[in-house]
């Protein structure tokens, strides 16, 4: 299904290519900094999703980033390998050295910037932009050149700067909104006049200072820009740069052009970047955010039910980008979604269990706890009066050795499927120890993917309210909670519920 009102059909035979600078204006988010293998690893994944450049990192700046650097450009990977030079020659030849496809120099152009940073005139700013250019293209097939705050740059002295780094050989020129003050009109205006009047492929590179670093982009690219500067998650100075995901979704799905990126890894993209970066995303963010494809009003699960398109985008789903629909158990429940759900299960309750079992995850909801699949099998089992429905797993004893000087370890014994299983695992504390063990018990390999543990109550007895959801081998996901003054044992009780839950929906019919 197309977009009805929205899908701009001049703009599909564009071709645009997506380059990504996580690694480099991403790594300058406050408190971020990449360890080596993770710098190598995400630029593995970069090129595995189709992405045609990567900013690998700023050589000039440290030894290390150097070596990292090579080392990115070592792998032979099918994204175009770019490091970031000042317009000065040492930092071009640091860039050569580390064997990039393309150099990326740039220079302040705004009068502010002029002034109080490189302290150069107008003159000297073309003279250099045409020296470090022509350098560049000496030794090096790519040179990408930016005018850095050319948004905050005079435009008849913008068009100049550039001209003269196309006439001395710049394969492409980069509109950074350095510090994010524009907005799509304005960006729309200025693309379209370089676009006119310079004859040089155009990339775009927008800060998201006012929140329009997405807008401004797809707007650019509209103008005429062919290539779109973005970070995984959005990451970069202050409040980031334009999102990868949101960006290439709203070229394809919106204005029906290709990008070439591999749609469907975009979420578990965002993910390793959550991990490798520690900054979480909210539920509500766009495309990768938890919730883009939640549904929890009794209105619009019943329509999703239905038909999925009544209340989402239908132009892109969950699955073209890797994520998954979820109906989620709050006060907004409707009876439908509940009873679908159940249905999943092998679950069927009668019309009157059924509004009994609605009542009873409100009434939990309301009291601001989240109500797990776990939790709502357990509620329509009492409420159906089937006993022990689908526990095949019942933990009989667990214990957990932790302290300074020895390596977490734990033995749980469970009966698993009526037979005594034991199991040891160490970890790098007692709850990873814990749950080790018990995920080892089962034939079926899962994987943690969430882990979150709130207090109840205050102080260090406290109650701990444990969620937990795993993954099993054909990615779905099972969530199940535990609560409990022991943190471990709560961990522990909420693998065994989750562990419970994926073997009764493998259960045959
Ligand atoms: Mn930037």
């Amino acid at each position: 299904m197309r977009g009805i009102v929205f899908f701009v059909d001049s703009q599909a035979k564009k071709k645009v290519t997506v380059f990504d600078t996580t690694l480099r204006d991403g790594e300058q988010t406050p408190g971020i900094s990449f360890t080596f293998e993770q710098k190598l690893e995400i630029a593995r994944q970069l090129s595995s999703i189709g992405v045609h450049a990567i900013e690998a990192g700023f050589p000039a700046s440290s030894q290390g980033e150097l070596e990292t650097v090579k080392a990115i450009a070592q792998l032979g990977l099918d994204a175009d390998i770019c490091g970031l030079a000042r317009s000065r020659k040492e930092d071009v030849d640091a860039c050569l050295e580390c064997g990039v496809d393309m150099v990326h120099v740039f220079i302040p152009t705004s009068e502010v910037q002029r002034v109080h940073t490189i302290k150069k005139t107008c003159e000297e700013v073309l003279e250099i932009t045409g020296e470090i250019v022509s350098y560049v293209r000496d030794h090096c097939d790519k040179c990408m050149f930016s005018a850095m705050d050319a948004t905050r740059t005079d435009p008849d002295y913008l068009i100049q700067v550039f001209r003269t780094a196309s006439e001395s050989g710049a394969t492409i020129l980069n509109v950074p909104d350095t510090v994010g003050v524009y907005y799509p009109t304005a960006m729309k205006q200025l693309i379209s006049r370089l676009a006119s009047e310079i004859d040089c492929p155009l990339d775009v590179h927008c800060h998201n200072d006012f929140g329009l670093a997405v807008a401004n982009t797809i707007t650019a690219v509209e103008a005429g820009a062919s290539q779109v500067q973005v970070t995984v998650n959005g990451l970069g100075e202050r409040a980031g740069n334009a999102d990868l995901a949101p960006t290439v979704m709203i070229l394809e799905s919106i204005f029906g052009i290709s990008t070439g990126i591999v749609k469907e890894k975009l979420v578990e993209t965002s993910r390793l970047i959550t991990r490798y970066s520690g900054i979480g995303l909210p539920p509500t963010y766009p495309i990768v955010g938890e919730n883009a494809f939640s549904h929890e009003s009794g209105i619009h699960s019943h329509g999703v039910i239905a038909c999925a398109a009544t209340f989402e985008p239908g132009i892109m789903t969950p699955e073209m980008v890797g994520h998954r629909r979820k109906l989620t158990l709050g006060k907004h429940v409707g009876r439908h979604a509940v009873k679908q759900m159940l249905e999943d299960v092998r679950l069927q309750p009668t019309d009157t269990e059924l509004d009994r079992i609605v009542e009873k995850i409100k009434f939990i909801a309301v009291k601001g706890k989240r109500v797990t699949d776990a939790d709502l099998y357990e509620i329509a089992e009492s409420i159906m009066g089937i006993v022990n429905g689908g526990r095949v797993i019942e933990m009989e004893n667990i214990a957990v050795m932790t302290g300074n000087h020895v390596i977490p370890t734990a033995s749980v014994k469970a009966i698993v499927a009526g037979k005594e299983s034991v199991f040891s695992a160490t970890g790098t504390g007692p709850v990873d120890a814990a749950l080790k063990a018990i995920m080892g018990m089962l034939p079926v390999r899962v994987q943690l993917k969430e882990f979150n543990i709130e207090a109840i109550s205050g102080g260090s007895d406290a109650i701990g309210h444990v969620t937990i959801a795993v993954e099993d081998e054909h990615g779905r996901i099972f969530d199940a909670s535990a609560s409990g003054d022991d943190i471990v044992l709560a961990s522990a009780e909420a693998m065994i519920n989750a562990l419970n839950l994926l073997h009764r929906v493998e259960k045959p019919v």
